[in-house]
This record gives C-alpha cells, structure tokens and sequence, in this order.
C-alpha cells in the first residue's frame, strides 16, 4: 500500500505523503484533506528523496511496514516523511552525528513520532546504533567516502535483496571532477561491492550537482 498521493497543485506535480500525526507540521508544509485522511506537501526543494521522486524514482520503495536506517538525518525534514511512508507499523532509524542537530531532530520529529528512533552517532561505526535487519538503508551524509559509508551500513544492517538509496553530491567528492563523472564512478563502486543499480536519477532543478542512486544489495 502507499501513503504517497502525486497531484497536480499550481501547475506542476506535486507529492503528498499521509501525516502520521494529523494536525502537526514539521515545517512550513501544508496540511490537506484527501479521501478522509490529511496529508502534508513533500517540498522537493527541501528534500532530494521527494526531487527523485518526482523526477521517476518510484514511489512504493519505501513501502507501508518498511523498516528504513536513515543515514544523515539532520533537522528531520525527510525522515518525517519517510516515517509517512512506512506509518504506523514501519520504522525508521535515524543516524546524525552533530548533536546540536540530533537536537532539533528529536524536538521537531523523533518526540512526537512513535515509528522513529534517533541516534547520535557517526555512521562510520554501525556496531553503535545496530538494530535488527532493515529493508531500505537512505543515505544522505555528503562525506566523501559516504559510498563506502552505506557499502559498510548495508553488510551490517540491509536484508539481502533489501534497497540502499544512496546520495551523492558530487562536490563533497570532488570539487573539479564533472558531477556525471563523479555519479559513473560512485555507481561503479556500488556495482563492484555487491550491488545491482537498477536507476541513477540526476535532482536537477531542484538540487544542482546531486544524484541519487537506488540500488539492492545482491543476495
Ligand atoms: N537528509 C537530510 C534531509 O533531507 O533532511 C539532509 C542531510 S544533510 C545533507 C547531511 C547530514 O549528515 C548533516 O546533518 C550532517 O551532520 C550529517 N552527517 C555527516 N556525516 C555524518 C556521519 N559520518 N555520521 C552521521 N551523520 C553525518
């Protein structure tokens, strides 16, 4: 099932996701009423899941039920929308290693979601937030050997079979190199850790010089 709706408002698409915790805003989304449930705006500027979503990545993989380790999860902008997604029967781990972040993280989102668990810690070391097995590892820490970072997340946490969405910001990597270039190789390193790459979506316009990867982990 899918608590992702994509509609037409003001001309261009837009997504959805239905609020786990009707009548409360994250941040300055709206709250709006479809089919009897409330849903909040997912703003593809402020969240490059939602830019690849709406440029073709699919919606249903981060499915109702999914359990999902949230590497970088900052403020908690995206990991609200992602705890929409699963609802109430997923879970989301979320992994940030500046506290003063993990701070407001846990005020705005961790506090009043009950399928989301916040860690202060450093995603280099998975021994110190490891849960049980997990069906999507998301990975957003703009490190540059971050690539490595989800490879070494996956092995210890990703089901076989299981999704990792990497993304990559291509001047966390290397600041000189063409970003197209940056995305090939960092594919390539997916590809020659175990990892099948099954799409590589650009998130231009909404974020200039990132991709976002979706690849599952070989059985
Ligand atoms: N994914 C977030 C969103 O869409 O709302 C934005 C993530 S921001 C680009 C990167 C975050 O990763 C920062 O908050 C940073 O503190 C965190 N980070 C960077 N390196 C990390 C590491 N090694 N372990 C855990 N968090 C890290």
């Amino acid at each position: 099932m899918t608590r992702l709706l994509r509609e037409e408002r003001f001309g261009r698409t837009a997504l959805l996701t239905q609020n786990l915790v009707p009548g409360k805003r994250v941040y300055n989304e709206d709250l709006l009423q479809r089919g009897g449930a409330e849903f909040r705006t997912w703003d593809p500027f402020r969240s490059k899941l939602a830019a690849a979503m709406i440029k073709g990545l699919p919606g249903a993989i981060v499915g109702e039920g999914a359990k999902v380790l949230y590497l970088g999860a900052s403020t908690g902008t995206t990991v609200s929308h992602v705890s929409d997604l699963v609802g109430p029967g997923g879970l989301v781990v979320g992994v940030e290693f500046s506290p003063r972040v993990a701070r407001e993280f846990v005020e705005r989102v961790a506090r009043e979601r009950r399928n989301v668990i916040p860690f202060v810690a450093d995603a280099r070391d998975p021994s110190k937030y490891s849960v049980a097995k997990v069906d999507v590892v998301y990975c957003d820490i703009a490190q540059p050997d971050q690539t490595e970072i989800a490879i070494a997340n996956c092995r210890a946490m990703l089901r076989p079979g299981g999704v990792l969405l990497l993304v990559v910001k291509s001047r966390s990597i290397d600041v000189l190199k063409d970003p197209a270039r940056v995305f090939v190789e960092e594919k390539k390193k997916l590809e020659s850790g175990g990892f099948e790459v099954k799409e590589l979506v650009e998130l231009s316009p909404f974020e200039k010089d990132h991709a976002l990867i979706y690849a599952t982990m070989r059985s």
